[in-house]
């Protein structure tokens, strides 16, 4: 943890202010509650502005600064910082925050932490990528379970309440997304889950995940109630070929932005370029939404420890849906599955 506290700056920043969310759990792994009493740790100083009432005790390598209602504690954290300096702030800081600090510290210059340090949290360690593995195995026991359950007659809401509860069980203690989509619903990506019925001879995209033991889960698997037409099989295989290709492409080096060109190549090949809507992947860790992207401009070349989603779609309006995603960590040779579950078409009733 003090390696991640001595971390070096990029040229032109002078320090970071992080506050409660993953920034923070990164640093120091406190996660104190977020609320309008201001709890800021500030580097290169090594110091932790906390509310007194949430003093929490001694930490290593820190100088803890409790402050008291009734104190300024904006006064506080610009007292640490170089005049005229250049401070990134975490993404997820409360704005009335960031605003109190500004007006406390008038001539420093501000950045957000994607804007600067984008990278942050983007390669994981060996014990990081073994908590997202161990996550990605609880999806995937949640998806080997799902497969039993009816489908057909049932709701979409009471399907996902069977993810949910399956992902719970599994260990997952914050459960994030649990997508059905069903017929027309899946070529809505996000489809908000509803109470339409599923019937026989619907596609339905599945896409779950959470956090378990504070890391990551998002998979996405594609089912049939019953036996899928050779046209739904055909979109189907477009779409795992992709998913299987730009796994293939993976390694250091490579930029983000060119396993997304690898998916999306194959499925515009096919014909369905107009259906593929979003990005392939996004990155995976304390958050399951961050850095690294993998979409069209992102040359940020891949690094060993990366952990993202590859998740290639295409999405039909008013048929169906289609997508597979895995999360992929990159080794020092290529490309690791952290969800094994089978990618063939899964048939269920
Ligand atoms: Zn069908
Ligand atoms: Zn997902
Ligand atoms: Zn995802």
């Amino acid at each position: 943890m003090n390696a991640r506290l001595d971390r070096p700056l990029p040229a032109g920043l002078d320090g970071l202010l992080v506050t409660p969310g993953p920034d923070l759990v990164y640093f120091t792994g406190l996660r104190p509650p977020v609320t309008e009493r201001l709890t800021m740790l500030v580097l290169p100083a090594r110091v932790l502005v906390v509310p007194a009432l949430e003093h929490p005790g001694e930490l290593p390598g820190l100088e803890v600064v409790p402050w008291r209602d009734g104190e300024d504690p904006y006064a506080v954290v610009a007292a640490l910082l170089e005049p005229g300096g250049r401070y990134a702030i975490s993404d997820s800081a409360w704005a009335m925050h960031v605003i109190a600090l500004q007006e406390a510290a008038p001539r420093t210059r501000w950045t957000s932490m994607t804007g600067s340090l984008p990278m942050l949290r983007a390669v994981k360690d060996a014990a990081e990528v073994e908590l997202l593995a161990a996550a990605g195995a609880a999806a995937d026991a949640t998806y080997e379970q799902i497969l039993s359950v009816r489908f057909a007659g049932r709701t979409e809401v009471q399907v996902a309440a069977d993810l949910a509860r399956l992902l719970r069980e599994h260990g997952h203690e914050q459960v994030d997304f649990t997508i059905v989509a069903a017929g027309p619903n899946g070529a809505d990506p996000h489809h908000d889950i509803g109470d339409r019925v599923i019937r026989e001879g619907d596609m339905v995209v599945l896409d779950f995940g959470g956090l378990k033991d504070g890391y990551g889960s998002d998979t996405t698997r594609t089912v049939h109630v019953g036996a899928p037409t050779p046209y739904e099989q055909r979109v189907f295989d477009v779409v795992r070929a992709a998913q299987q290709a730009a796994f293939e492409a993976v390694r250091p080096g490579v930029a983000g932005q060119e396993i997304d060109r690898v998916a999306r190549d194959i499925i515009e090949d096919a014909g369905f370029g107009e259906f593929f809507i979003h990005r392939t992947g996004h990155g995976i860790g304390l958050t399951t939404h961050e850095p690294p992207y993998l979409v069209r401009g992102e040359e940020q070349p891949l690094v060993p420890g990366m952990c993202f989603s590859i998740e290639p779609g295409i999405y039909l309006p008013g048929r169906f849906g289609v997508r597979i995603e895995d999360i992929v960590t990159v080794t020092g040779t290529g490309g690791r599955r952290l969800n094994t579950t089978d990618h063939a078409l899964a048939v269920v009733s």
